[in-house]
C-alpha cells in the first residue's frame, strides 16, 4: 500500500481548470504507479517512498524540487525528510539549493551518515560527495512560482483590509508519501519548497522528524502538509503516532483528532496529513479546502482525490 499527498490549501473546483486538474491527476497517478511497481517487486517501503517522491519533485506542478516556491529574496530553499519505520532511522535536509532531488539527499543522510539532519552548505557538500545530482539554482526557477512571489510582495504593501485570503497565492503543493511493504515495514517521506515569501533560512515542518514526517512500525507512518509553523509546534506527525500507540485509536481516528479537532481550533493551522498503519489502513484528513492525494493497493489501481467532496 502506498499513499501520497501533493499538498493542501485553497484548492477548489472553482479555482481549477479541467486541464490543470487532468495534469495533477496524471502526475499523482504516475507517482503512485512508480512506487507501487517497487512494492510489487518486493522492494522496501523506503524505496517506494523515495521513488514516488522523486517523480513529484521532478514535476513543476508541485512545490518540491523543480516547481518549489520562492523565498522573500527570490531563492528556492528546499527541505525534505525520510524515515524508516522498521529501524527508526531517519534523515533530513533543510535549506538546500542545488540538490535536484532533496528526498534522495535525506535518504543519504539516513543511510550514509551518522546524523539525522543536515542543513544548507553542509548538506549540499555531503550530497555532492554521495554522488547525487547537483544542479544550478536556476533549475528550480518556474514562472508560475515567480509570479506568485511577485503577487505576495505586492500584497504585502497593501493595507491589511484589502489582503486576499491568507494563502491565496501559496497554493501549497508540498509532496509526501507513506508506504507499507510486503514485509510489513512502514516508511514516510516529505519534500517541499516551504511557503512562498518565507524568510531566508526559514525551515518548515517537513524535515523535522515528528512534525511533518514520522514512521514507526509500532504505530503509523505520517507525512504532513500545511502551515509548517503550526505543524512543528503541535508535533503533528508524532502526535498522531502517539494516539495510535498509547490510546489505541485507529489511524483514521488519530489523524482526525489532530487535524480536524486540535488544529482546526487554531486559527491559521491549515493543512492535512496522510497516515498509514501496518494493516494497510490509511487516513487522509485535511482541514483546508482541498488536498491533492491518492492511494494505490495490491491491485495496482491508482485512486486520486483533490477536493473536499
Ligand atoms: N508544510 C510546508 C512548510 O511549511 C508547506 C506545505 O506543506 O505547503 O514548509
Amino acid at each position: 500500500m502506498l499513499v501520497l499527498h501533493g499538498g493542501a490549501g485553497t484548492i477548489t473546483r472553482k479555482s481549477m481548470t479541467a486541464e490543470a486538474e487532468k495534469q495533477y491527476r496524471e502526475a499523482l497517478e504516475q507517482a503512485l504507479k512508480t512506487g507501487q511497481a517497487i512494492l510489487r517487486k518486493g522492494g522496501t517501503s523506503v524505496d517506494a517512498v523515495e521513488a514516488s517522491i522523486r517523480v513529484l519533485e521532478d514535476n513543476p506542478l508541485f512545490n518540491a524540487g523543480k516547481g518549489a516556491v520562492f523565498t522573500h529574496d527570490g531563492k528556492n530553499e528546499l527541505d525534505a525528510a525520510i524515515m524508516d519505520g522498521k529501524t527508526m532511522k531517519a534523515g533530513s535536509v533543510a535549506g538546500v539549493t542545488i540538490i535536484r532531488n532533496p528526498i534522495s539527499a535525506a535518504r543519504a543522510v539516513m543511510e550514509k551518515s551518522k546524523h539525522v539532519m543536515m542543513i544548507g552548505r553542509g548538506a549540499e557538500l555531503f550530497a555532492t560527495k554521495m554522488g547525487l545530482e547537483i544542479v544550478d539554482p536556476s533549475y528550480f526557477w518556474t514562472e508560475r512560482r515567480w509570479k506568485a512571489l511577485q503577487q505576495e510582495l505586492l500584497d504585502e504593501q497593501k493595507p491589511q483590509a484589502s489582503l486576499p485570503a491568507a494563502d491565496d497565492h501559496h497554493k501549497y503543493g508540498t509532496v509526501g508519501a507513506v508506504a507499507l511493504d510486503r514485509d510489513g515495514n512502514l516508511a514516510a517521506g516529505t519534500s517541499t519548497g516551504g511557503i512562498t515569501n518565507k524568510m531566508y533560512g526559514r525551515v518548515g515542518d517537513a524535515p523535522i522528524i515528528g512534525a511533518g514526517t514520522y514512521a514507526s512500525n509500532e504505530s503509523v507512518a505520517v507525512s504532513a502538509t500545511g502551515a509548517g509553523e503550526y505543524f512543528i509546534r503541535w508535533t503533528v506527525a508524532y502526535d498522531i503516532a502517539a494516539l495510535v500507540k498509547y490510546r489505541g485509536l485507529s489511524v483514521q481516528q488519530a489523524a482526525d483528532e489532530v487535524i480536524n479537532k486540535k488544529l482546526k481550533a487554531v486559527p491559521g493551522a491549515e493543512g492535512g496529513v496522510i497516515a498509514l498503519d501496518r494493516q494497510g489502513n490509511f487516513a487522509m484528513p485535511f482541514n483546508s479546502e482541498g488536498m491533492y492525494r491518492g492511494w494505490i493497493g495490491a491491485d495496482g489501481v491508482p485512486h486520486v482525490e483533490i477536493y473536499k467532496d
